[in-house]
């Protein structure tokens, strides 16, 4: 199994973003369609695949798994699974993404599970928008639960996707939650991924026009990241957290893309603006097929990894993509 997973650019692939299921108890606007249908749950890959991919994964260099969906924890055993998660692999960098609507009972266990990195989707700080965003009357909950989180040890990233429109005249409230708690929050530009989202150019609040608005409000220091991801980020004077912003939009950080995806029924993807998928799930329910045929597949994936920008060009003109953002996971 030896060998890193470099691509055909260079690009060394260590973190993985795994689905863990396409269903979610919001129903955002921007992400996921009005009609929504679920994979059938034989098409989702049990914990224990996941488990064996991850391992996999561990072996050809992956150093970080993100957990990902729809939304997680709506998952069944999704808290146990994290535990062994963290009990098999306690190398690999542990994390998830989530709405944070129903993790309160799980946050204590969550601090100590070996999962210690959250980011947290909210992407108002208004009650009444929140509701009509998501479809939930469930702000202050998310709100609360951040502050759970910090309270109990973890690192938390607010990630909140800058919509013209809809949260642009923001920013002075999302500042103050990044001065007064030590939270990284970072705007994420608006993807034409998915139908109905309602993108266009024109609602795309664009990473350079936030941090040019945010700083005649604040002033904002650039922070040189140790280990770079794809947000650029800023400190705040006298402030316990910080603002990030990340650009797949305007500023594709593709030259530098690390990621691999793991979607809820086993697919591997390369690159979020590419529909390429290669199919996993049937190698590992296959009784005489081992780990070493689906690393074959995993090599083949990253020998085509593409450098995404003229994917991401030709969504530009169409504005939409058949594929959903709930069953990528982000
Ligand atoms: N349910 C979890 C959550 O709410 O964070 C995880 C899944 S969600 C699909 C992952 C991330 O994708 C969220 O931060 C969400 O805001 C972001 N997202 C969804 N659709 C998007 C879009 N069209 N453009 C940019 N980000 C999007």
């Amino acid at each position: 199994m030896a060998g890193k997973l470099l691509d055909a650019h260079g690009r060394k692939a260590s973190y993985m973003r795994v689905s863990v299921t396409d269903r979610c108890n919001l129903l955002c606007r921007y992400c996921a369609s009005k009609e929504r249908v679920f994979i059938p749950h034989d098409r989702i890959l049990r914990y224990e695949e996941i488990l064996r991919c991850m391992g996999i994964a561990r072996e050809l260099g992956i150093e970080k798994v993100r957990f990902t969906g729809g939304e997680p924890f709506v998952r069944k055993g999704f808290m146990d699974f994290v535990e062994e998660a963290g009990r098999r692999f306690p190398d690999l960098t542990l994390a998830a993404t989530t709405n944070a609507t129903i993790i309160g009972k799980h946050i204590d266990r969550l601090a100590t599970s070996g999962l210690s990195r959250v980011n947290i989707s909210l992407d108002t700080l208004d009650r009444d928008r929140y509701r009509h965003m998501t479809g939930r009357d469930l702000f202050q909950v998310v709100r609360d639960n951040i502050d759970a989180c910090v309270d109990a040890g973890m690192t938390v990233k607010v990630n909140a996707v800058g919509v013209r429109g809809f949260n642009d005249d923001e920013l002075p409230a999302f500042l103050e939650l990044a001065r007064t708690r030590p939270v990284d929050v970072r705007f994420i530009e608006f993807m034409p991924i998915g139908q109905d989202t309602g993108w266009s150019e024109g609602s795309v609040w664009t990473a350079s026009d936030i941090i040019r608005e945010a700083s005649e409000l604040e002033k904002l220091v650039p922070v040189a990241e140790r280990h770079r991801g794809p947000a650029t980020m800023y400190a705040l004077a006298a402030g316990k957290g910080r603002l990030g912003v990340i650009s797949p939009y305007s500023n594709h950080f593709c030259g530098s893309c690390n990621r691999l995806r793991l979607t809820s029924e086993g697919d591997l993807r390369t690159c979020l603006f590419s529909d390429r998928v290669f199919h996993l799930r049937k190698i590992l329910r296959h009784p005489r097929l081992k780990d070493e045929h689906v690393v074959r597949v995993v090599r083949t994936a990253l020998k085509s990894k593409p450098i995404g920008h003229d994917l991401l060009a030709a969504k530009r003109e169409r504005g939409v993509c058949s594929t959903k953002m709930a069953a990528i996971g982000g």
